[in-house]
């Protein structure tokens, strides 16, 4: 999903100017110099006698100990291996999809039924399956509806839908059950023998139908334009819950801002509709020649060759029924997608339709191709979002992993930006950079939670902010910076980092502030990545760690820890402070020059962190004849407390000192990182 919120200018933390009062620890100056070779000596009896504050005798100094504590589980087990990788026991079940659906735009119904065949790959027999009937929220009393707030909020949606369920079946081998459980958006299936663990396999079926919602929480829905109307359809059948080795079945209802989590499997889907429809959906059209004209088949010919956007339906065709396939009554559109959590289609009489071929790293090819009404189109607007889309799509599957799918569909419709595997439904008026951030970002989402499928319910911060992170290197590139990327002015958010309201990142979606779902969810853990890479481990030891989680996890379930593990291990860092610090927390960074003294020549930098997460310190040292000198100095400092002298040994006089120097950090308190010897203290911008 896209952020409501960009970040703007209204974040901006103004720090007043300040005057640092120094705390002066060392009276140095006043020290006459012995011998160089002493001084390592020398100085630490200096910090012993000085640095010790009086305290009462029956306190302790807490020491930063906890800070650089592990946390949470490390040590990894058969599942999960404390490298960050599947254990040698590693599982997960499967469920693939057989559906036939209608569409009926009159009504404006889908009526379906569907088979599920699923494969039960744990250690355990299994006596039921949980399912999700997401459109089950869009009932008045459903879960969902009774926790939105009477104004609304961006995850109101209608509530006269809900599904009807027929005909349900449930075999494991010649047995077969009826008995279910529908609980709000939740349905349990009984069998009558349990389905074997370690392979056993199931199938579920039932015949199904609802109203579709015009608002379906953003996610979903219909907008009416002028051709027609554009029917969205993502959560339309029944799907089965994940059951896995951290919390058995995850049954987290379908309230509002928590997305979805799902198994890999294949779907084979079949979507009837109106014969003047353009269906366009997840996965690969299996009946071009029964659904499409010649005309039709010819120019997607073209476009599978084409670099740059051949039309499939061009804007003065919409309405001419010349165009298609036949003249009257439905067409069966026939689609196939392996290895995917999901499938969505759009469909709509309305649709200029458009498409270009999207070049692999492998060589293989893959299709862009965009729908969206004559509203949406223009030179600025959605006809460029077949340019947008492919060159999305090639920046990924460069730099992190191939696109694995045949299709990627970007769809204009009554949504702000919501992502499937393969086809995105993104906002109708988007328009200029914010079509292409959407577009990108709905895209990228292939990768994270697509690819790897992680559990977006409780852990927004997996696929929400991972995406964002890499979007930020896809919109710097993409045709030589035309956008503007935001993601590394850090110091702009420093405002919500104070903020009392902040919540942390590992807060789940539905219990998070929604005002806070923008920084906890997307910008915030991309720019702990950003800081990763650029601040702590550099971006060589990074992008291998990342490439590899991407690679070692790609089609399955990593938690939390398992990415943690994963980075440590390729990285060969022990990451712990940050996680705890910026993942698991809402404390903040702040580190300061306390003060600078010139030592026999020479000059000490007296540092402090201030801040809650310690950081590996940048500054950079300008001297009297102009040259400058760049310090770096390792997390560790901090690890025996929250001060820290450095000696810059030099024959020069020193003008300046200051911290961070590129700007990286979104340090909270700019007025205490830079010291100048002519006293005045200018703030860091
Ligand atoms: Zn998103």
């Amino acid at each position: 999903m896209i952020d409501s919120k960009i970040l703007s200018g209204n974040n901006i933390h103004h720090v007043k100017f300040a005057v640092i009062n120094l705390m002066r620890l060392f009276k140095l100056a006043k020290i006459k110099r012995k011998n160089m070779t002493h001084f390592p000596k020398f100085l630490f009896v200096l910090a012993v006698l000085f640095c010790i504050p009086q305290v009462k005798a029956q306190e302790v100094n807490p020491n930063n100990q906890d800070v650089f504590n592990e946390f949470t589980y490390r040590q990894g087990n058969s599942y999960r291996s404390a490298s960050g990788k599947p254990g040698p026991d590693y599982w997960q079940n499967a469920a693939d999809y057989v559906i036939e659906a209608t569409l009926n735009d009159v009504e404006h119904t889908i009526t379906g039924k569907i088979t599920v065949t699923y494969t039960n790959n744990s250690p355990e027999d299994l006596d039921f399956i949980w399912m999700y009937l997401e459109q089950n929220r869009f009932k008045a009393d459903s879960r969902g509806s009774l926790t939105t707030p009477i104004q609304g909020n961006r995850y109101a949606g209608d509530v006269e839908g809900g599904y009807t369920i027929a005909n349900l079946k449930a075999t494991v081998k010649k047995g077969t059950s009826t008995r279910h459980i529908i609980d709000d958006t939740r349905m349990q299936v009984f069998f009558d023998e349990p389905i074997p663990a370690k392979g056993g396999k199931a199938t579920v079926s039932m015949d199904f139908n609802y109203k579709i919602p015009v608002e379906g929480m953003d996610r979903m829905g219909r907008l009416d334009v002028a051709e027609g109307t554009i029917y969205a359809m993502a959560q339309w059948f029944p799907q089965v819950a994940v059951f896995d080795d951290v919390v058995g079945w995850n049954i987290e209802p379908y309230l509002g801002a928590g997305e979805f989590y799902y198994d890999y499997g294949n779907f084979d889907y079949k979507i009837t509709v109106p014969y003047d429809h353009i269906v366009v959906a997840s996965g690969e059209l299996q009946n071009p020649n029964q659904v499409l004209s010649k005309t039709m088949r010819e120019r997607m010919d073209r476009a599978a060759k084409s670099d740059t956007t051949v039309y499939i339906v061009r804007p003065e065709e919409v309405t001419n029924k010349s165009i298609r396939a036949k003249q009257n009554g439905t067409l069966t559109w026939h689609f196939k997608i392996e290895n995917a959590r999901d499938v969505a289609f759009g469909s709509s009489k309305a649709f200029i339709w458009d498409a270009s071929r999207i070049n692999l790293p492998s060589g293989k090819k893959a299709m862009a191709q965009s729908a969206y009404p004559k509203e949406s189109a223009g030179p600025d607007a959605w006809d460029r979002s077949t340019e947008y889309s492919k060159a999305s799509v090639e920046h990924y599957s460069e730099r992190w992993f191939e696109y694995p799918y045949p299709v990627a569909v970007n769809v204009a419709a009554d949504i702000g930006g919501m992502e499937y595997p393969g086809l995105n439904f993104c906002g109708w008026k988007a328009k200029g950079a914010s079509l292409w951030g959407v577009t990108d970002h709905e895209f990228g989402h292939n990768w994270f939670p697509m690819i790897v499928g992680t559990n977006e319910r409780r852990y927004a911060w997996m696929d929400e902010g991972f995406n964002t992170f890499i979007n930020h290197y896809s919109t710097l590139e993409f045709n030589n910076g035309e956008y503007p990327s935001r993601l590394n002015r850090m110091r702009d958010a420093t405002g919500w980092f104070v903020n009392p309201n902040r919540e942390s990142i590992d807060t789940y979606p539905d219990v998070a502030n929604l005002q806070n779902l923008g920084m906890i969810a997307y910008y915030k853990p991309a720019m702990g990545l950003l800081l990763l890479r650029e601040y702590i481990l550099g971006e060589e030891r990074f992008d291998n760690a990342f490439k590899s989680y991407i690679e070692t996890w790609a089609y399955k379930h990593p938690q939390p820890n398992d990415f943690f593990n994963h980075m440590e291990n390729v990285a060969g860092e022990n990451l712990a402070w940050f996680w705890k610090g910026w993942f698991y927390g809402t404390g903040n960074i702040d580190i300061a020059i306390n003060e600078v003294q010139s030592y026999q020549g020479d000059f000490i930098v007296s540092i402090r962190n201030r801040g809650e997460i310690p950081m590996p310190v940048v500054m950079r040292a300008t001297f009297n004849d102009g040259t400058t000198k760049d310090i770096k100095l390792p997390v560790e400092i901090w690890q025996r407390g929250n001060t820290w002298n450095h000696l810059i040994r030099t024959t020069k006089q020193l003008q300046k000192v200051e911290l961070d120097p590129e700007k990286v950090l979104p340090d909270v308190d700019l007025a205490n990182d830079v010291w100048n010897a002519s006293g005045s203290q200018d703030q860091g911008k």
